[in-house]
């Protein structure tokens, strides 16, 4: 029996609660702490009643370590699953290394403010050395190994569907299918329909930084950078059909270029439609994604926070969501002497989850694999001191609670490959 801690209360929180809520067989207590902690209630009442998961809450500001580490401190639980914002990546890993708890997260640090000088001095120093310039790497997370080694402590990063259940699939793939991976091709697929012109699946923020960055993708070892929706290609996916995909810079191939360094190609390529682009450029053009505040009537205003404001929230988008994604990775490689080629993917429905969980897919396929990766933890079947991705674990039984928990996979041989 364990006892998690959860943080945030936003729509991958919202689905990591149900599916902790549904396994109450291992999680027999759940505290739920977030900054507004009437949605931490809202979902209380919700679900208690359904569950023998003895639910209690709690109003946290993440950011304040000192405080964050004193509540933890005090409902002792086997570990923290962080599904607040990266912003607090490194303000909840410091109050889990004070309190001596075990830390879960679905996405890696970045700052809340890229002006912040000290910040931005390691950042453009990063950038050269590397080579791409994505806001967001591992290198603030990993350098905590030592201090959770030292603390017999495991901090698992990167436990959504990408990263987390991606990392797992090559990990997989890496025991029972190859000798050796040559190429790993990631491909996010959302053929979803909300009916709006433009809003984000997840918070919008976090969304438009990512996809309005340079692309880049690993290659012999060494990062390539190129213009953002530079590189495009068409995929057919099974259950959607035929989509654009752009290749993006994401959070995995740094995971899996570091330890997978045999692996002579890494991409990743998420869909979007005309009207998502469209809008994108256009914002993007016009300064609204920009995250340096400007002056407004004597109000310090941050255009992309202001821009949250007016989209929908990702949140209200379960109900009027439909169609499916479809997410996995095509590896190629050698087995036994001979090359080999491999598509392990799963196909979610929006309506589906939102009939479960009252949430679309993107919301669930992170939720799951959030909860899935707390279980392992939790229970000690993934415990090792340090700070880990999700590849760097034994995959079999995280492939079992997926398939378990509402997140079945196929694996496909020889499958159309991505040019
Ligand atoms: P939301 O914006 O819906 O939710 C974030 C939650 O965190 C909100 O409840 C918010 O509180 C809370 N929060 C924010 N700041 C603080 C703070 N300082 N202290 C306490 N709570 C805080 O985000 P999502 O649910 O869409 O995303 C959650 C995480 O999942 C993000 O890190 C995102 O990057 C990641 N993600 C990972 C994916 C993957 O596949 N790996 C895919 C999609 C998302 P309030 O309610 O007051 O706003």
């Amino acid at each position: 029996m364990s006892r998690l801690m959860i943080i945030g209360c936003g729509g991958v929180a919202s689905v990591a609660i149900a599916k902790v809520c549904q396994n109450d067989e291992v999680f027999d207590e759940l505290l739920i702490a977030s900054r507004t902690v009437s949605k931490c209630d809202a979902i209380k009442e919700k679900l208690q009643g359904q569950t023998k998961t003895k639910i209690t809450t709690a109003q946290i500001d993440a950011d304040d370590v000192e405080a964050l580490t004193a509540l933890i401190r005090e409902y002792a639980p086997d570990a923290v699953l962080n599904v607040a914002l990266p912003y607090q990546d490194l303000t909840i890993m410091d109050a889990c290394l004070a309190a001596g708890v075990d830390y879960i997260d679905t996405a890696n640090y970045e700052p809340e403010d890229t002006d912040d000088p000290a910040w931005r001095e390691i950042y453009e120093k990063r950038c050269k050395e590397l080579g791409f310039s994505a806001y967001f790497d591992y290198s603030w997370q990993w350098n905590y190994q030592e201090r959770f080694k030292e603390a017999g402590l495991t901090a698992l990063l990167g436990s959504g569907f990408d990263p987390g259940v991606t990392s797992v699939f090559a990990a997989y793939a890496k025991k029972h299918y190859f000798d050796t991976i040559d190429t790993i091709d990631i491909l996010d697929c959302n053929g979803g329909d909300h009916g709006y012109a433009f809003a984000t699946n997840f918070n919008p923020e976090i969304n438009l930084r990512e996809v309005s960055a340079p692309g880049s993708y690993m290659e012999n070892g060494k990062w390539v950078e190129v213009p953002a929706m530079s590189i495009h290609r068409e995929y057919d996916f099974e259950g959607v059909g035929k989509k654009d995909m752009y290749l993006l810079h994401h959070e995995e191939i740094e995971a899996l270029g570091r330890n997978m360094p045999e692996v002579k190609r890494i991409r990743f390529f998420m869909t979007f439609g005309q009207s998502y682009l469209d809008h994108m450029r256009c914002l993007e053009d016009v300064g609204m994604l920009s995250t340096t505040p400007v002056n407004y009537n004597g109000q310090e205003i941050v255009p992309i926070q202001f821009l949250k404001a007016l989209l929908p929230d990702p949140a209200s988008l379960g109900p009027r969501t439909v169609g499916k994604t479809n997410i996995g990775c095509i590896f190629t490689g050698m087995k036994d002497g001979k090359k080999r080629s491999i598509y392990i993917y799963n196909v979610c429905d929006h309506q589906e989850c939102y009939k479960e969980v009252g949430s679309q897919a993107i919301s669930y396929t992170t939720g799951v694999p959030a909860m899935i990766g707390a279980m392992l933890v939790a229970t000690g079947q993934w415990k090792n001191p340090g700070v880990y991705t999700t590849d760097e674990f034994d995959p079999d039984p995280y492939m079992e609670a997926l398939n378990r928990w509402g997140l079945p996979w196929k694996v496909e041989e020889n499958p159309a490959l991505v040019e």
